[in-house]
């Protein structure tokens, strides 16, 4: 049950501008969120902002042509102003007043930028403008592609018909996500049934009037019970349960959000949605997708067969049974791992929170980010949406200039979103300075490496966010093309496992306990076991995703009509390990809902670039100078270069997948 940590795209980004900044003609507002615990307020904001949108989009229609760029990366940063709290808002305040005014005022704006990059106006004048320089010839192209994409060319029926289609994505893949958010399932365990789970897991969870304890799918509970509960049925259930989430209600909006999205290419006279995003991204047209999936598939398909057999075979051992005869079911899978990486490398997750306290851990990585980057972390006490987060402002070491702001909320409670992720609550830009939110859901008693990962994994999204050195907010950071994003975040996940990286935790907590060096090389070799496995399963997904958004006469699309469980029931039987009927694991795939609709491959195809990227830092993960280059040549220009060009700039050579197939190869 790996989690996959993403970037929450910022409400205006993918289907139609950047992400979030606040207005350059005015000093940012010390606290983003000042005044957003209200929810009249926030709806009379909302109106306020809708009025000033239209104004500016007025101004706009004469605007002179040297103005035009800094005016329309304005009215992105008033909209964000607004929106880029509020999306985070939505997910993480936990009063549902709150959220629901959130989610309102971001479908509103959303609904407005649908309509206003239809405005042929505004349109004419961008087409007419002579750009000054590189940057600004690449903020027209992509303010151009923008307004394309919103269908600025298209007939007039067809142009009315894409502005329906945006705002009803907008709220169907707001209605996906709050379902999956907002469930509150719990399943009952007699404690003679948990055995194997830590105690810590379960001993202070709430109780039914048999006295059975009721465990929610939050990741503290659900990742060791997978891993650790010795019964058979007490895993089924609990992987059940988590592979029921969304409902069937989620499964008729996903077939909805697919519908609409292929009718939208189709607008554009393209086959499918999949042709539609893929012809602005890095990879270029479903075809190159294919052909890189594919190549992934010849190496890691065999190597998982050889995972799931020593997996089986642990199983057969641990039962007594022939191995031949023996059945491995999905939710055998995480608790077989984790016997075999015992027993192989003799690590055991659990037994390493003790050296990992998540505030400590959290200071580990700003402790990384100031020996790579240069830049130190300063609390600034409590976030106003719960005493859970903190904020902290983020300066340049060498003389103090604060360089933006980053929120973090560590733990799970009810309401909040499920995973990890990190916001782009503002993107940075000239004279503005950035905002960003990282969200997790850790275990409060310490931190697995696993989990450590995820958090130097979205503190890679952070510092990206953080470090934008952009002309225009609409570069700022992390928007750059989404088969790019996940590269900077993959990269830093290695950084865990480095024994000279790990001495900086000593640096930062005199009382904790390092991890033995010689526990964390067995822990660096265990990790990449089963990688077959793990690679194979993310295959699925990028496979999932594109068949689903793909076209209909292609051969993995199969019938017309075949619902979204169906594709995915029909994909998941030709894996090695088939599919458990009764599960509906699309129900809860919020990435292909919202942002990531035809993008899933993203997470592979980044992994290869962030084996390359962190080729450059050879043997020392702390090399101050190389991190420099890459803050200066990779985070900084964030979206103004195209991806290609920062990492041949970094690099000193093109990019190449060479490195990511080595990794896969290796044993
Ligand atoms: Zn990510």
């Amino acid at each position: 049950m790996r989690r996959v940590a993403r970037l929450a795209l910022a409400a205006l980004s993918g289907m139609l501008l950047a992400v979030a900044a606040v207005s350059a003609r005015a000093a940012p507002s010390p606290d983003p969120f000042l005044g957003l615990d209200n929810a009249a307020r926030i709806d009379a904001d909302c109106r306020r902002l809708q009025h000033d949108l239209k104004a500016d989009e007025r101004a706009l229609e004469q605007a002179r042509a040297d103005t035009l760029l800094p005016a329309l990366d304005a009215l992105q940063q008033r909209a964000e102003a607004l929106v880029g709290p509020l999306d985070l808002l939505a997910a993480v305040h936990p009063a549902k007043p709150i959220r629901d005014a959130a989610e309102r005022c971001s479908s509103a704006v959303q609904g407005f930028f649908a309509a206003f990059l239809q405005n042929r106006r505004v349109f004419a004048r961008l087409l007419a403008l002579e750009p000054a320089d590189a940057v600004d010839a690449q903020a027209r192209r992509d303010r151009l592609d923008a307004f394309e994409d919103a269908g600025i060319a298209l007939a007039p029926a067809a142009r009315q018909r894409a502005l329906e289609i945006n705002r009803a994505l907008t709220r169907l893949g707001q209605d996906f996500e709050r379902r999956v958010r907002e469930e509150r399932t719990r399943v009952a365990f007699g404690v003679d049934e948990l055995a194997g789970v830590p105690e810590s897991v379960w001993r202070t969870a709430p109780r039914d009037a048999h006295g059975r304890v009721l465990l929610g799918l939050d990741y503290p509970t659900l990742d060791p019970l997978m891993q650790k509960a010795e019964r058979a049925a007490t895993r089924e259930r609990m992987w059940r349960a988590a592979n029921a989430r969304g409902g069937a209600e989620n499964l008729r909006v996903l077939a909805r959000l697919a519908d609409l999205r292929r009718e939208y290419a189709r607008l554009f006279g393209l086959d499918s949605y999949a042709d539609f995003v893929l012809r602005r991204r890095m990879a270029g047209s479903a075809a190159a997708v294919g052909g890189f999936l594919d190549a992934v598939r010849q190496v890691a398909g065999p190597r998982e067969a050889d995972d799931l057999a020593l997996l089986r075979a642990d199983k057969a051992r641990l039962l007594g049974t022939e191995p031949a005869q023996t059945v491995l079911q999905r939710w055998d899978v995480e608790f077989h791992l984790e016997r075999v990486r015992r027993a192989n490398f003799a690590v055991d997750q659990e037994a390493l929170r003790v050296h990992f306290p998540p505030e400590a851990s959290l200071r580990f990585v700003f402790a990384i980010a100031q020996r790579l980057f240069g830049v130190r972390a300063e609390p600034l006490g409590p976030a106003p949406w719960h005493p859970d987060a903190q904020a902290f402002r983020i300066v340049e070491a060498a003389d103090g200039r604060p360089l933006g702001t980053l929120y973090v909320d560590l733990y799970p409670r009810p309401d909040k979103y499920g995973h990890a992720a990190m916001w782009p609550v503002r993107a940075g830009a000239a004279g503005v300075q950035p905002v960003a939110a990282l969200v997790a859901n850790l275990d409060r008693h310490g931190l697995t490496l696993d989990e450590l990962e995820t958090l130097l994994h979205e503190a890679g999204h952070a510092f990206h966010a953080l470090l934008g050195q952009t002309r225009y907010a609409q570069h700022g950071g992390t928007s750059v093309l989404l088969d790019f994003v996940e590269a900077p975040s993959q990269m830093l996940e290695d950084w865990v496992y480095d024994p000279a990286v790990q001495g900086l935790f000593t640096q930062v907590c005199a009382e904790c306990t390092p991890i033995p060096r010689e526990t964390l090389e067995r822990a660096a070799r265990a990790r990449d076991f089963a990688k077959g496995w793990r690679t194979m399963r993310q295959l699925l997904f990028a496979s999932y995703d594109l068949a689903l958004y793909g076209p209909i006469s292609s051969t993995t699309r199969g019938p017309a009509r075949e619902t979204p469980l169906a594709l995915w029931t029909r994909l998941e039987s030709a894996t090695p390990l088939g599919h458990v009927p009764g599960s509906r694991f699309p129900a809860s795939f919020e990435h292909i809902a919202g942002g990531y609709a035809a993008g899933y491959y993203a997470y592979l195809w980044s992994l290869a670039q962030a084996k390359d990227l962190r080729s450059a830092f050879a043997s020392d993960k702390l090399d101050a100078a190389v991190g420099r280059r890459y803050r200066d040549t990779v985070l900084a220009p964030g979206g103004e270069q195209p991806p290609a060009e920062l990492m041949r700039r970094f690099l000193g050579r093109p990019a190449s997948n060479d490195a990511f197939f080595r990794w896969l190869r290796q044993p």
